[in-house]
């Protein structure tokens, strides 16, 4: 029977992991069923622990944009490992990993190695804080930076999708310096800053929101972002912990012609495994610990072989054409699903970027989180299970975007949009 395994490895695990998942949106709490267990990945595929084979628009959240098992980077990870998993110590191979993101992404002056997303942005809001003197910090509703306490403030992704967006355990006075805007409103953003810029250490954001499904900003936002953070002296963040070697080369901020003040990296960085940075102006780094007053620190920051597979991803991810490649298979996916669902008749709308899409049951592309909210939750339900059902393995949450890698091909793109012209006919 389909997913047996799975579900006697859920019912094992449910009585030992809470909710029987390592982070929350594993689970399938939004979808229903049972999350599938995984024994195998291989380029756009993976397969079950019951032998089923799906193709991966997930791809570990994001990390794997050469797909699974990639030789070359599986290749550096075991030549690295076998000369000591961890020193504790600077390395080589560290200092050629700072000197890559500081040559592709210009705005990084100086940059330092972590081991997460969540550990980047809130060491860089630290930083930021640390730097001007002030408490204040701005994010965007739906937007996700991590757990941290103070940035678990109407966030999007799992904490949106399990209806927590504001956790339980967060002292109300740790995020009562965390002032939470609409997405691409630059009214509100002018408001704020009117009344209260001298307060304001930073401004977080994702350039492109990958955390409420898939919600693209516009030119004017990120522009009046800049100018208002450059007038008032607050340190202009982008988390492109999802975007960064995601949707170009040279991030977000290449893309829109932003260049902010600290950026925060991750999962395409390290390659699959745990590695996270956060950059930018020298001024700013300096303040960091050992230099400045400003503590940060890890055991396993920069650890070799979490390195040496963010060193051999990105190598490739930086080659020119990678991400001509990349974006035309995202943007002939989601044209192929936009098809599919109008001959259906089916009310349906998408987007892309590099190799980051998303979908949403309505009709036109959201541009904010209240748009983003309102989509037909039960049918994207429905089509989730439709498609997994057929072999394809989309992320279990309306609230997610969806990724394609390298490895994503032909085939998997007639295979997918065959099994979509399915999906969308069953549940119409
Ligand atoms: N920032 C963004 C934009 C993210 O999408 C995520 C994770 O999805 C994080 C931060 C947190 O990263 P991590 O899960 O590695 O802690």
């Amino acid at each position: 029977m389909a997913l047996e395994n799975s579900k006697f490895l859920f019912e094992r695990s449910l009585a030992r992991i809470p909710g029987g998942v390592n982070s929350p949106v594993r689970a399938f709490g939004a979808v229903g069923g049972t999350p599938v267990f995984f024994r195998e990945g291989r380029g756009a595929k993976v397969i079950d622990v019951d032998g089923r084979e799906y193709i991966d628009y997930v791809l570990s959240w994001g990390p794997l944009i050469l797909g699974h098992a990639d030789a070359q980077v599986v290749d550096a990870v075991q030549r690295t490992a076998a000369r000591g998993l961890s020193f504790g110590a600077p390395t080589e191979l560290e200092l050629e990993m700072a000197e890559l993101l500081t040559a592709s992404l210009p705005s990084l002056e100086q940059v330092r190695l972590v081991s997460s997303g969540t550990e980047a942005v809130m060491s860089a809001l630290r930083l930021a804080r640390g730097f001007t003197g002030r408490d204040v910090i701005v994010k965007f509703e739906g937007c996700y930076h991590g757990h941290s306490d103070f940035l678990l403030v109407k966030a999007g992704s799992g904490a949106l999708t399990f209806g927590n967006p504001t956790s339980a355990g967060v002292p109300a006075d740790i995020v009562a310096k965390t002032v939470v805007l609409e997405y691409n409103n630059p009214a509100h953003l002018e408001e704020l800053f009117a009344r209260h810029g001298s307060t304001i250490a930073a401004v977080v954001l994702e350039p492109v929101a990958g955390n409420m499904n898939f919600v693209k900003p516009t030119l004017e936002f990120h522009q009046v972002l800049r100018r208002l953070c450059t007038q008032h002296g607050a340190v202009l963040v982008f988390d492109e912990v999802m975007t960064g070697y995601r949707v170009a080369a040279e991030g977000a901020q290449g893309l829109f012609g932003i260049t902010p003040d600290l950026t925060t990296l991750g999962k395409v960085i390290g390659g699959g495994l745990p590695v996270g940075a956060f950059g930018g102006r020298r001024d700013i780094m300096a303040k960091l610990a050992p230099l400045g007053p400003v503590y940060q620190a890890g055991t396993l920051s920069g650890n070799p072989v979490a390195v040496s597979a963010g060193l051999a991803t990105l190598k490739r991810v930086l080659a020119p054409g990678f991400f001509d490649r990349l974006g035309a298979t995202s943007a002939k996916l989601v044209a192929g699903l936009e098809k599919e669902a109008r001959d259906a008749g089916i009310a349906f709308s998408t987007a892309s970027l590099g190799g980051m899409f998303g979908f949403f049951f309505r009709s036109a592309a959201p541009r904010t989180f209240a748009e983003a909210m309102d989509s037909d939750r039960e049918a994207f339900k429905r089509f989730f299970h439709a498609m997994l059902d057929r072999g394809v393995y989309l992320a279990p949450s309306a609230f997610e975007a969806g990724f394609v890698s390298s490895a994503h091909g032909e085939a998997e793109l007639a295979a997918t949009l065959s099994a979509a012209r399915a999906a969308f006919a069953e549940i119409r």
